[in-house]
Formats: C-alpha cells, sequence, structure tokens
C-alpha cells in the first residue's frame, strides 16, 4: 500500500520560477523516506503543496488513496507537519499549545498522548510556562509535538534536528524511530546526510525542481555508490580536452587538491590499474592517491554536484 503517491507534480510559481518540474514519486505506507536536495530543490515547495499552503500547477497526488486536492479536510487529518515557523500564542503554555491544536485537526485533547509527547520531545520540566520563556530549540522541538498532535498517519518532518544539540538529536531520532516502528509514515527533509543514511529507508533526491533518483536507501548505497580513486596533487587542476576524454570512462570529479575517479569492477583490480594510469597519463603521478568508498554524502555531490550545506548559513 502507497502513503502517498504523487504523479506529474509540477509547480510554476506567478513571476515565472517553475519550483518543481514533472515529479512523480510512491511514498510506501509505513516508510521512512528522506527527501534531500540542495537549498532551492524545491523540497519546501513539494511539502507546502502536501500541506496545503501552496497550490499545485499540474499533477496528482493521492494520498491513502484518496485525491489530496479534492479530499482536503480528510487528508490534512492523515498528515502531521512541522511548520516552519512558530505560530503559537506566546502567553499559551506548551500543554495548553498541544491542546488548541488537538481542537484544530478536530479532536478531543488526548492529555495522555500530549503528556507523552511533552515527555519523548523533553519539554514536560517547561509544559506550564508561557511558550515566550522557551529557548529556541524548546519552541522546535514543540512544533514537532503540535505535528504529532493528532497522531497523523503521515508525518512530514522538515529539517526537524536543525540547531539541535547532538545529544538531543540522537534521542529525537529513538523517537521518530519508534514512530515508524509503530506504523507511521515519515517524510523527513534534512540538511545531515549521516541522518537520513541511519533513520531511513528509501531516498529521494531533488534538485532544481527535478527528481534525480528515489529508492530504496539499501539500494542506492548498494547499486549507486560505489568505490573511487582520489588523487591529490595538492592543487586545483586543469581539465584539458584531452583529460576529459581520457577520463570520461571514470566519472571524474575534481576537487581543491585533485581529483576522484569512480571505479566499476575492483574484484580483478583492472579498473584500478587503469583509473590509476588514466590519472597518470593527464596529471603526471600525484603525492598521494587512496581508495574510497562513496557515502551518501558523496552520492549527493556526484548527483547535484552540489555539497549538502553551501548555503545554511543564510537559510
Ligand atoms: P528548497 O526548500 O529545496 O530550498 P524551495 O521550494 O523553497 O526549495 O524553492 C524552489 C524554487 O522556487 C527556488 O528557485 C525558489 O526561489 C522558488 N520559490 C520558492 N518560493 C517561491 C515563491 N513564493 N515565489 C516565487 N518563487 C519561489
Amino acid at each position: 500500500m502507497t502513503a502517498l503517491e504523487i504523479t506529474g507534480l509540477g509547480k510554476v510559481y506567478n513571476n515565472g520560477n517553475e519550483a518543481l518540474h514533472n515529479i512523480s514519486l510512491n511514498i510506501p505506507q509505513g516508510s521512512f523516506y528522506a527527501m534531500l536536495g540542495p537549498n532551492g530543490a524545491g523540497k519546501s515547495t513539494l511539502i507546502n503543496i502536501l500541506a496545503d499552503t501552496v497550490r499545485a500547477s499540474s499533477g496528482a497526488v493521492s494520498l491513502f488513496g484518496r485525491d489530496l486536492f479534492t479530499q482536503r479536510s480528510w487528508c490534512k487529518r492523515q498528515i502531521g507537519v512541522v511548520p516552519q515557523e512558530v505560530a503559537f500564542d506566546p502567553f499559551f503554555t506548551p500543554r495548553e499549545v498541544l491542546a488548541f491544536t488537538s481542537g484544530m485537526f478536530g479532536c478531543k485533547a488526548d492529555y495522555a498522548w500530549i503528556d507523552e509527547l511533552l515527555r519523548r520531545l523533553e519539554l514536560i520540566d517547561h509544559s506550564v510556562k508561557n511558550t515566550r520563556q522557551l529557548s529556541g530549540g524548546m519552541r522546535r522541538r514543540l512544533l514537532v509535538a503540535q505535528a504529532l498532535v493528532h497522531k497523523p498517519k503521515l508525518v512530514i518532518l522538515d529539517e526537524p534536528t536543525a540547531g539541535v544539540d547532538v545529544e538531543l538529536r540522537r534521542r529525537l531520532w529513538d523517537f521518530m524511530r519508534e514512530l515508524n516502528a509503530s506504523g507511521t509514515t515519515i517524510l523527513l527533509t534534512t540538511h545531515y546526510l549521516d541522518e537520513a543514511e541511519e533513520l531511513c529507508d528509501h531516498v529521494a533526491i531533488i534538485d532544481r525542481g527535478r527528481l534525480l533518483t528515489a529508492r530504496p536507501m539499501q539500494e542506492m548505497m548498494g547499486e549507486i555508490a560505489s568505490s573511487y580513486l582520489w588523487f591529490n596533487y595538492g592543487k586545483k587542476l586543469d581539465m584539458t580536452v584531452e583529460a576529459v576524454k581520457t577520463l570520461a570512462a571514470f566519472e571524474p570529479r575534481l576537487t581543491d587538491e585533485g581529483i576522484c575517479l569512480k571505479l566499476g569492477m575492483l574484484e580483478d583490480g583492472s579498473t584500478f590499474h587503469e583509473a590509476y594510469q588514466a590519472a597518470v597519463a593527464c596529471f603526471g603521478a600525484p603525492r598521494d592517491a587512496g581508495l574510497r568508498r562513496e557515502d551518501l554524502e558523496d552520492v549527493f555531490l556526484r548527483l547535484t554536484g552540489k555539497p549538502m550545506v553551501e548555503e545554511q548559513a543564510d537559510g
């Protein structure tokens, strides 16, 4: 069963910006799904379409078998989205905020669940303070609690651990894992690729509004992630036309110190030798070289040509 079936989704903003182009994606029920992309990829646009704050220009979305665009109120109750901005009354306590949020979803406040959320998100000691007295990190956790208060079947976590310290990040992960294990489908966007790799069983990468890949995490790591040879020349290299031709089969990627070459079949050692010879033919003997296996960060860089965190400071 599919939790979310996205077909040919497109979004062109009024100013002509095409934020999403023909995105088709299936999110299986019960999956822990990572959606990754550099800044400006279209992640927020996609999430906002799901959350009904942005209107799609084309395409269809089905949520647990129902049409998202025509059965909005039913669908809204199935989704929990962590809002981007803090939107609660500063004179409410966290407990009151959560009771109020339950009401907005048409549910009676379930105080046992509310207290469980406050406990798990480590807000219980602050549950009777005004929210304006909470720190930034506590407010973010309250946003997560708000998204979960109506026990949604699909939870959308948009950068839930940004700015959260390592210790608490771990505990939040445990909680998310438990939610997922109890059947909740989770869609996660994150800048922490180690987080995606550790938590998620599926991954999609989008860039400039287009879907680059979507597959089970294991398959991604097993098939796409491959070994590569890195060469250190102690400087940025110039790729001549000749070098581009010689190295084409190795999908060369320039780094600050040299170059990385992707390896295919390693078992017989032939590609290793060929890659090494090719680099030497183009740039001479390197200062240093080595073999590495790609992790998700490398895959991301290779597919998008961008590091994951390049513009985070102004975000
Ligand atoms: P992400 O969340 O991956 O950083 P966004 O969905 O915010 O990406 O943005 C995708 C693209 O759409 C970007 O080029 C961005 O500038 C553009 N965009 C986002 N919101 C608007 C808007 N309200 N009006 C016009 N363009 C927008």
